[in-house]
C-alpha cells in the first residue's frame, strides 16, 4: 500500500478508508484495552492519532513504540470520537523501523527552551516550533521562485567561489589549497597566492550583484537565490556567517522601478505565507505571540511609505527620544533609528531613498546633486532593514571617478566595466536577505533558529 503524508491523510474523504502511514511518536498513552499513539512525519502541522486495540497483534508491539521511534502504521481512518483531534486512525498492523531509548531521546513532552534545542539541531526539526520553521521557509523559498518566474526573470546561478574582495559588503573568507602549515611566501613575507589552486587569492562571495549585473545586460531581468558568506564577527540576533541571498537585477529600470518591484515582492510574499502556512503561523503565534496571520495579511495589502534619507534625518533629529547613535546627516541609520522610523513614525514599512554616497557601495548611481546616490532600504516594523538596493552607476566616467575615489582597484574589474563600455544601459537591483524574511514571518527573534545549520562565529558544530 502506498505510503500518505499525514497532511493528505486528514481530509473528509479518506474516513473508512485503509491507509498507510509513516512518523515519528510523539507521545504513547495507554488506557482501558486502547492504546494512543500521537506520531508526526513533518509534512503538516497536525498530527495523526494512532489507536491500537489491545487484541491486535500490533499491540505487542507497543512496548518498542517510545517517543522518538519511527514507525509505520497501517489501518482505517475515521472521525475521532474524542476532543483535540478531527480524525484518528483504528491501526491493524505496526511495523517499528528504528526505536528511541526513552531514557536517552533528548525531545521530552516537556517544553524545551530554544537555546537548547540549538545543541541538537540534528533533532529539532522534529518539534512543532522547528517543524513550522522550516515549513514556512519552504513556503517562502518557493514563492520567491513563483514570483519571478511568473514575472519573466530567469534564476541565475553566480558564482560561490570569488576573486572579488571588493564589493566592501564585509568580511571575506579566504578559499585556499595551500599547506597552511607551511605556505608559498613572497620577497616580501606575505603568502604567495599566485601558487594557490587558482592562481590569485579567492574568497567565499559575499553577494553575486555582480556578476547578476552582466547577465541582466544581456537576458533582461535575472535574480539570484544562494548562500552567501560573510566573516564578520558580529554576534547578533540577525546575522550568520552563511546566509541565503536573494538578488534580483534588471536592465533598463531606474530606482522606482526597483522600490516597485521590493514593494510588490515582499507584499507577494506576506500573501503567499497567509495562504499556505496559516496552520504554522497559528502555531507560531500560540507560542511566541510576535506576529500573526492577521498581520501579514494587513502587510500584504499595505502600500510602503516613501522618505528620502535626508527627510529621514530630519524626523529623527525632531525626535522626542534619545537614541544611543547620534543622528547626523552623513552618518549610516542605526537599527534604532531605522525602527523609529517604521514603528513611530511612519508605523508600517517604508523606502528610505537618496543615502549619502560616502556610506554606499561604489556601484551605486550618482544623483544629480553629487552628494546622494540612488539607493534604497526597504524597513519593516520591529525588525529595520530587510532589503538594500540601488540603481547601478551605468555611466563610465562617473563610475571610473567613483572607484578610484574609493581605492576599488580596477584591475579585477575590467568586465565590470566593460558593461558601461559595451551597450550600457540603466539598471538596478536588490538584495533581500532570506533569513531575515524567514525571521521577520515567523516571528523568530534569533536568526539561528530560521537555517537547519547555523554558522556563526565559533559555530559550525551541525
Ligand atoms: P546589516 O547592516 O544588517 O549588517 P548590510 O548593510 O551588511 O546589513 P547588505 O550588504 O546590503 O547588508 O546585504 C543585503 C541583505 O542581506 C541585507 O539587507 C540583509 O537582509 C542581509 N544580510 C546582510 N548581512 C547578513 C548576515 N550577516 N546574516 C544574514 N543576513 C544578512
Ligand atoms: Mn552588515
Amino acid at each position: 500500500m502506498e505510503r500518505l503524508l499525514i497532511k493528505d491523510v486528514l481530509s473528509e474523504e479518506n474516513i473508512g478508508k485503509s491507509l498507510n502511514v509513516c512518523g515519528w511518536v510523539r507521545t504513547k498513552r495507554e488506557s482501558k484495552g486502547f492504546a494512543f499513539l500521537v506520531v508526526s512525519d513533518g509534512s503538516t502541522q497536525d498530527t495523526l492519532q494512532l489507536l491500537i486495540n489491545n487484541e491486535t497483534p500490533a499491540f505487542q508491539e507497543l512496548y518498542r513504540c517510545n517517543t522518538g521511534s519511527a514507525i509505520q502504521a497501517t489501518g482505517l481512518l475515521r472521525e475521532s470520537p474524542a476532543k483535540g483531534q478531527k480524525f484518528e486512525m483504528e491501526v491493524s498492523e505496526i511495523i517499528i523501523f528504528g526505536e528511541a531509548e526513552p531514557e536517552t531521546y533528548p525531545l521530552q513532552k516537556k517544553g524545551h527552551t530554544l537555546e537548547f534545542l540549538r545543541e541538537i539541531s540534528h533533532l529539532r526539526p522534529r518539534t512543532n516550533t522547528f517543524g513550522a520553521v522550516f515549513r514556512l521557509r519552504n513556503i517562502l523559498a518557493s514563492s520567491v521562485h513563483e514570483f519571478f518566474q511568473s514575472r519573466g526573470f530567469l534564476w541565475i546561478h553566480t558564482p560561490i567561489i570569488t576573486a572579488s574582495d571588493c564589493e566592501g559588503a564585509g568580511d571575506l573568507f579566504t578559499v585556499t589549497s595551500l599547506d597552511l602549515h607551511n605556505p608559498p611566501k613572497n620577497d616580501g613575507g606575505d603568502i604567495d597566492f599566485s601558487q594557490d589552486f587558482f592562481g590569485r587569492r579567492a574568497y567565499l562571495t559575499v553577494s553575486g550583484q555582480l556578476e547578476a549585473e552582466f547577465l541582466a545586460m544581456s537576458l533582461g531581468k535575472v535574480y539570484t537565490f544562494g548562500p552567501t558568506f560573510r566573516a564578520e564577527n558580529s554576534n547578533t540576533t540577525r546575522h550568520l556567517s552563511e546566509f541565503w541571498m536573494i538578488e534580483p537585477e534588471m536592465a533598463f529600470a531606474d530606482l522606482r522601478d526597483d522600490m516597485k518591484l521590493s514593494e510588490d515582492f515582499f507584499r507577494f510574499l506576506c500573501r503567499k505565507v497567509t495562504e499556505k502556512g496559516e496552520k504554522e503561523l497559528a502555531f507560531l503565534e500560540s507560542q511566541y505571540k510576535r506576529i500573526s496571520c492577521e498581520d501579514l495579511a494587513r502587510l500584504a495589502e499595505t502600500s510602503f511609505a516613501h522618505i528620502s534619507y535626508t527627510e529621514a534625518i530630519k524626523e529623527l533629529k525632531a525626535a522626542k527620544e534619545s537614541f544611543e547613535f547620534p543622528v547626523s546627516w552623513g552618518a549610516d541609520l542605526q537599527s534604532e533609528h531605522e525602527r523609529y522610523l517604521t514603528d513611530k513614525v511612519i508605523k508600517g514599512p517604508l523606502i528610505v531613498t537618496d543615502y549619502p554616497k560616502e556610506i554606499k557601495a561604489f556601484y551605486m548611481r550618482l544623483n544629480p546633486d553629487g552628494e546622494t546616490v540612488a539607493a534604497m532600504d526597504v524597513l519593516v516594523p520591529k525588525v529595520g532593514e530587510i532589503i538594500g538596493g540601488s540603481q547601478r552607476e551605468e555611466r563610465l566616467d562617473v563610475l571610473e571617478k567613483r572607484m578610484k575615489q574609493t581605492g576599488i582597484p580596477r584591475e579585477n574589474l575590467q568586465w565590470y566595466l566593460d558593461l558601461r563600455r559595451f551597450g550600457s544601459a540603466p539598471h538596478a537591483g536588490f538584495g533581500l536577505g532570506f533569513e531575515r524574511l524567514v525571521q521577520y514571518v515567523t516571528g523568530m527573534l534569533n536568526i539561528r533558529d530560521v537555517i537547519p545549520c547555523p554558522r556563526a562565529p565559533r559555530t559550525i558544530g551541525f
